[in-house]
């Protein structure tokens, strides 16, 4: 349960509304707004629960002047809110400057000619049926109405950028209303990019929101900072409110009351709760709202329990909940990653070519992706090098393209160009790659099966050319270097590196207990999204291993990430090869003795 302060403290905006005789933002977003095709519905639907929030945002933030902070579960229309929200100011306000900020480039245009050009266009019609909402914009010759700004009458700017890409032009934008969108992702100079936005504005609206992740997080400490409003439904028998819950939420959209247990419907329950905070306002420095898939209209009790069954239990916290969850199953988090591997290298760029007598290694991770099936994942290549007690990340890319012999005509150019000395290859998506690769470069290129119960850690064929690794052992391993920030991925020209950085995070420890004993697994965090660099670059990181041996970067102690773990797991990656041997595995061994003992052979003429 919530801790509730003991007298609820209940707003009430409908009042403070009348009393300013402002325009009411729910009957402005009612009047204006359609949504497939049909009136935007915010009272009587069952999402009341945003008729305070928006009059909050709208008239009540003007009077508070507090930043708020909204965490939510994912799909509950937040991001539609804030597109509202902006519209009501620029639609009622003069000079007015709203600028949303979303850390992905990508998101800025989806956003962009999406959702705010698709609300302009598909606006309710006036009479003469032109989109209403159109009539707003400037209609001067020189109207600015581009995919990150649209002119509104009366020099009313709407604004959006990428917080990490165009960090430079936020910090030029000053602003009134400021729309930090996926506040989870955002890094810290990425929040810094944004803070003097509102300083010279006379209404200085802050508005942070997201889906949360772990504990410990910028996001976490603004929600902690706040004074954590929960909705509170009202009982349709005795008056009695409530917060939605697993508990109280029985079936369809059926939710009992936990008083007098009657059981009703939350759309009919909804239209008449309140917004309760858990703390003090007038103690805390912000507004917050919290916002769970529970409490929506569209989610039935049973799609919440197939998400409780299907998805793990953070993703369940995080995404259905809008919780924090502390015992983070996520080893890897974007804006961690960007804070301690990336940002630091922001002066360094990709290099163009390397020349010996420097030496990297290359990884590809080969696409399924085809003419025919469009649906799978890009080729990736990664190559990185060895800097001093690091890796360094030098070239990475994805290959848009399907046509397989230019692929593997690109990839030589790029084993030249970089001086790779070792490539190591999926054979999954890619055998044929791999042998037209080796035909060229002999056993330069080894092909890489993933193994998920191999005894040892790595077995090399000699015959033909293929390792076999046990997949969860090197995953785990290139983690840690990353977690460790034991990896430099330069960070100048950033907008285009931004994929790398989300796609190795895309991951998730799992449990495996297939072979009896169990241990780790690394799984996709999110399954539609790809994560093929993550493993371009562990099979980059076996690459290096292969010629470095004992001096390759890395510790294969396992660890434990923050999550109880049965104590068993950690004798599974016991085996180090830097702890002179004593636990290598006999392929480990066999691989030191097969390539180790190379002395005089020029490896930047090798294979050319
Ligand atoms: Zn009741």
């Amino acid at each position: 349960m919530k801790n509730l302060a003991k007298k609820p403290q209940i707003m009430d905006l409908t009042a403070l509304l009348q009393n300013a005789g402002e325009v009411d933002p729910v009957r402005f977003i009612e009047k204006y707004r359609t949504i497939r095709g049909k009136g935007f519905k915010i009272v009587g639907e069952g999402r009341d629960y945003l008729v305070d929030f928006y009059r909050y945002m709208c008239i009540g933030a003007l009077k508070d002047r507090k930043p708020t902070v909204v965490v939510k579960g994912r799909q509950v229309e937040m991001t539609e809110a804030a597109l509202n929200i902006a519209l009501y100011y620029l639609c009622n306000y003069k000079f007015f400057t709203t600028l949303h900020s979303f850390p992905r480039d990508s998101q800025v245009s989806r956003f962009s000619t999406q959702r705010l050009q698709g609300a302009l266009r598909d606006s309710a019609l006036d009479s003469d049926r032109n989109p209403m909402l159109m009539n707003f914009l400037a209609d001067h010759k020189n109207a600015r109405n581009t995919v990150s700004g649209v002119e509104f009458k009366h020099s009313s700017y709407y604004y959006m950028y990428s917080a990490w890409g165009e960090a430079d032009a936020l910090r030029g934008i000053s602003a009134d209303l400021l729309c930090r969108d996926e506040f989870q992702d955002w890094s810290g100079s990425a929040v810094d990019s944004t803070d003097a936005c509102l300083s010279a504005s006379p209404y200085k609206i802050e508005f942070s929101f997201g889906t949360p992740k772990g504990t410990g997080s910028t996001f976490n400490d603004l929600w902690d900072n706040s004074d954590k409003r929960y909705y509170h439904t009202r009982c349709s028998g005795c008056n009695n409110l409530f917060i939605i819950d697993l508990d109280n939420f029985l079936y369809g959209m059926t939710i009992q009351c936990p008083r007098c247990k009657k059981e009703q419907d939350k759309r009919i329950s909804n239209q008449t709760g309140v917004w309760v905070p858990s703390k003090e306002s007038r103690n805390c420095l912000r507004t917050g709202f919290h916002i769970s898939q529970l409490m929506s209209p569209m989610m039935s009790r049973e799609e919440i329990t197939r998400k409780q069954l299907e998805f793990s239990p953070m993703k369940f916290r995080n995404e259905v909940l809008g919780d924090f969850f502390s015992g983070s199953t996520n080893p890897l988090e974007p804006a961690k990653v960007i804070a301690s591997c990336c940002e630091p290298y922001s002066n360094e760029d990709f290099a163009h070519q390397i020349v010996a007598p420097k030496q990297t290694f290359m990884g590809i991770d080969w696409g399924g992706r085809t003419d025919i099936n469009d649906k799978g994942a890009y080729t990736v290549v990664t190559i990185i090098s060895k800097d001093r007690d690091k890796y360094k990340v030098e070239f990475t890319k994805r290959i848009t393209y399907n046509d397989y012999l230019k692929q593997v005509a690109y990839i030589k150019e790029l084993i030249r160009m970089y001086n790779c000395i070792s490539v190591v290859a999926d054979i999954g998506a890619g055998a044929i790659q791999c042998q037209m690769l080796q035909t060229e470069f002999g056993d330069t290129v080894k092909s890489c099966y993933y193994s998920a119960n191999l005894k040892s850690k790595y077995v090399y064929n000699n015959e033909n050319w293929m390792i076999s690794v046990d997949r969860d052992a090197w995953l785990e391993e290139v983690i840690d270097i990353i977690v460790r920030a034991n990896i430099i991925i330069p960070w100048k020209n950033n907008k285009d590196k931004q994929w790398f950085v989300d796609q190795i995070c895309n991951t998730r420890i799992g449990m495996s207990e297939k072979t009896g004993n169990v241990r780790r697994k690394y799984e996709k965090e999110e399954r539609k999204m790809p994560n093929d660099a993550l493993h371009s670059l562990n099979y980059a990181y076996i690459a290096s291993v292969t010629e470095l041996g004992e001096n390759a970067v890395g510790s294969p102690t396992a660890r434990q990430y923050g999550q109880a773990l049965p104590t068993s797991i950690g004798s599974n990656f016991s085996g180090s090869r830097h702890n002179g041997g004593a636990g290598m595995s006999k392929g480990m061994q066999k691989l030191q003795t097969r390539f180790n003992p190379m002395p005089n052979i020029s490896r930047d003429t090798r294979g050319r």
